[in-house]
């Protein structure tokens, strides 16, 4: 038995996000990556290779308006954690038709007639107390649970991650955190 709310993998595939380019930041593709959560449905985020985020997603296959689930798990993940507003938050009900064919059989057969509900996160370039342009950005990095979204300037922000940075020492800066090494017994 499947927890209320989780999708089938028709609708997962049926879900999974259109790939376009990067809004207003660079001229690369944004690639869609599904992120684990407590939540019972399917939580994606798209972002361009330096990671700055376009929409992060959450679905699930329910009547519910999950907004609130999903800026309370938003939160646990961002820097500052004042960074997800409600006023950010869109929720979507997505019936068959839309989702294509297989999603619409599904859809049709369920006894319960729920339709799959969306909450989109999107936070758009804001400017900081300097006047500072700055973005929604991820990392997925395993220095620290992935996803985790903070705020950085367009230029550079990819080396910004606040959780990588507490866990590297000052002097690596950007480069690439390698796993620790197990101590060996001499
Ligand atoms: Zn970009
Ligand atoms: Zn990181």
């Amino acid at each position: 038995m499947t927890r209320a709310g989780t999708l089938s993998l028709p609708l997962v595939r049926a879900l999974r996000a259109s790939e376009g380019r990067c809004y207003r930041h660079c001229d690369q593709g944004v690639r869609a990556r599904t992120a684990a959560t407590p939540l019972p449905g399917v939580f994606q985020v798209l972002a361009c290779p330096s990671g700055v985020v376009s929409v992060a997603m959450y679905s699930e296959w329910s009547r519910r308006d999950a907004s609130r689930s999903v800026a309370a798990f938003l939160r646990t993940r961002t820097r500052p954690a004042s960074l997800v507003r409600a006023t950010d938050l869109r929720l979507a009900t997505r019936h068959g038709p839309e989702l294509g064919p297989r999603a619409e059989r599904l859809l049709e057969r369920d006894p319960r007639r729920r339709p799959v509900r969306v909450v989109y996160w999107r936070v758009y370039p804001f400017q900081d107390a300097k006047g500072v342009d700055q973005r929604l950005f991820v990392c997925h990095r395993r220095a620290h649970t992935s996803p985790l979204f903070y705020a950085a300037p367009s230029e550079g922000g990819e080396r910004a991650c606040p959780g990588c940075a507490a866990r590297a020492p000052r002097s690596s800066g950007a480069r690439r955190r390698t796993a620790p090494q197990r101590a060996r017994p001499s």
